[in-house]
This record gives structure tokens, C-alpha cells and sequence, in this order.
């Protein structure tokens, strides 16, 4: 079964520095990185390494040709991505201060002109047993997830980052609803827990996952492994990229929450997003 996704691209532009910057004030960085990033992106590569068959739909500037060949060499499908001549490229420009809390720009770029013919082809095949993964960092959220979920796809949405209204416009479309500990709050004051879904996914940073069958009523518990953790940017992702790709292959919930579970305890050992997920052979042998 595919898994389709709607999905953000962008590069990550990682600036060390002695402390930020002032207003009027110039100054060096200590190192510079470049990385593939964007939650669709980072969940696009989590589920290929996953080994599921992924179909990535976004789009991008015309140039950067090296995320494409790193999406392809993950695995990812990217017949799906439009290239954009008047759109940039999607792309966060992260300052990293020791000792704070990164400070980011983002620059959605491509990511919120996605065209919609394109997109609507690229669904065309998605079918009963498919999976459409969202998260929001894109346009045609809605749109997309009515479509697939019309085909009879199940339809995953990671509501990150959280804003109301844009988890408003899909929750009628939805299957499943991924989200942190924040974001769960911020829903259930929004939208109570009676949440019209079949299920709700929940992670917790080193307090594991939950996910909660809203049709039964059953909740399976996930405890987080224990690891060094050096960077845990993309755990998220990594986590919904591979619970899709566990629920893609027909595992049960219980075992996809387990191979997500250890899949990014180990992508939190290291230090990236998309770059930093673990393929399948590493989270079988970190599970043995
Ligand atoms: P991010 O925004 O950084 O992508 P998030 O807030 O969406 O993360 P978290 O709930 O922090 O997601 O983490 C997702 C999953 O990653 C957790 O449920 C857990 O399985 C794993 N994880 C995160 N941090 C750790 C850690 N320190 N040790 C082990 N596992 C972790």
C-alpha cells in the first residue's frame, strides 16, 4: 500500500552563534550547516527508510536539485513535485545560540503555492488501503484530504505547527490526528476530546506515545526508549513517518507505535532532521 504526502520541503540553514544578533548588529558565526528539512520532507524520508513505498506531493523553486536527489535517495517517490519559477524554495533559516532555544525564520516559499492540477494528478492513483500523510506546512490541505479520503485512503494529519483554524478546515477530512503534548492541549481546548476521527496519536518527547482508538475506545501506550539525545529536531516525524508506514504494511497499532518508538529514539541520537532518520535495518537491530 502507498503512502501519499502532502508534504512541506525545505532546506535548513543552521548558523552556530556566540549569541544572537541585536538589532543593527552584524556578526559571524561560528559554523554553518545545510540540511533537508520541512516536516513533509522529514516524514517523507522516515517513512521510506521505513521501508514503505512513499509518493511525495509539494513543490519547490527551480533550483536545489540536491533535495530532490536526497528525497530519491531515501526511497521517495518525487514524480509529485512541481518546480516552481517564481517561488523560492521553502527554507528555515535556524540560529542555534548555546545554551538557549534556536531561533528560527521560516520561509514557506513554494510550499504555500503548491498548484493545484498537480496536486490533484498526483492523488489520481490513491485508493482503499493507501495512506495520505499531511502535516501544516503546505497549501490544499482540505482539499487534498477530501479527495483521498473520497478515494477511501485513510488520511493522517500531524497538526503542526498548531493553528486552529487550518486543523478546523481538515478534522472533517481526517483519520488519524497526530500530535505532541502541546499541540493535544491546544485541540482538546479548541475541539474538546470527543474528536470526530478514528484514532488520535499522541507523542510525549521521553515520555513515550499514546495512540487512542476512538472507536473502540482503547488506548495503547508506547514508552519512549532510553537514549543519549543530542538534537531532537524531526522526532516528531520521524515517529508519524514511521507509525504510517507500520499502519501501510497492515501492522497493528502496537508494533508500528514500537518501530516508531525506537525509530526516533534513535534519530534523536543524532544530529539533523530528514537526514537524521534510521532505516529499517537499524531499528530491527536496535530492537534485538
Ligand atoms: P519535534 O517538534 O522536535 O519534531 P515533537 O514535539 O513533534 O518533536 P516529541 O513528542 O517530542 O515530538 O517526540 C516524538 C517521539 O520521539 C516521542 O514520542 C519519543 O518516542 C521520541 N523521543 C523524543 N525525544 C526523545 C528522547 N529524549 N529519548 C527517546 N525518545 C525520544
Amino acid at each position: 500500500m502507498t503512502i501519499y504526502n502532502l508534504g512541506s520541503i525545505n532546506i535548513d540553514h543552521v548558523y552556530r552563534l556566540a549569541a544572537l544578533p541585536q538589532a543593527g548588529e552584524t556578526i559571524h558565526s561560528q559554523s554553518y550547516g545545510q540540511g533537508l528539512g520541512g516536516k513533509g520532507a522529514n516524514q517523507s524520508v522516515a517513512a521510506a527508510r521505513a521501508g514503505a513505498q512513499v509518493h511525495h506531493l509539494g513543490a519547490m523553486g527551480t533550483g536545489d536539485d540536491w533535495v530532490l536527489d536526497r528525497l530519491r535517495d531515501a526511497g521517495v517517490d518525487t514524480g509529485g513535485i512541481a518546480r516552481l519559477a517564481d517561488e523560492a524554495t521553502g527554507h528555515a533559516i535556524i540560529l542555534v545560540e548555546q545554551g538557549a532555544e534556536n531561533s528560527i525564520v521560516l520561509h514557506p516559499g513554494a510550499n504555500g503555492a503548491l498548484p493545484a492540477d498537480r496536486i490533484a494528478a498526483g492523488l489520481r492513483g490513491i485508493g482503499p488501503g493507501d495512506i495520505l500523510l499531511m502535516q501544516n506546512e503546505t497549501s490544499l490541505q482540505a482539499e487534498t484530504a477530501a479527495r483521498a479520503k473520497a478515494a477511501g485512503a485513510r488520511v493522517i494529519y500531524s497538526a503542526a505547527p498548531f493553528e486552529i483554524e487550518a486543523l478546523r478546515a481538515v478534522l472533517p477530512h481526517i483519520s488519524i490526528l497526530a500530535v505532541n503534548e502541546g499541540e493535544a492541549r491546544q485541540t482538546f481546548a479548541a475541539f474538546g476530546e470527543d474528536l470526530p476521527v478514528e484514532g488520535l496519536l499522541i507523542t510525549r518527547g521521553a515520555d513515550g506515545a499514546e495512540y487512542r482508538d476512538l472507536l473502540s475506545g482503547k488506548t495503547t501506550l508506547q514508552p519512549a526508549f532510553k537514549v543519549e539525545a543530542v538534537d531532537t529536531t524531526g522526532a516528531g516525524d520521524c515517529f508519524a513517518g514511521w507509525f504510517a508506514a507500520g499502519l501501510a504494511r497492515g501492522e497493528d497499532v502496537a508494533t508500528a507505535l514500537r518501530h516508531a518508538s525506537a525509530a526516533a529514539a534513535l534519530q534523536v541520537t543524532r544530529k539533523g532532521a530528514g537526514d537524521a532518520m534510521p532505516d529499517r535495518a537499524e531499528v530491527l537491530d536496535f530492537l534485538n
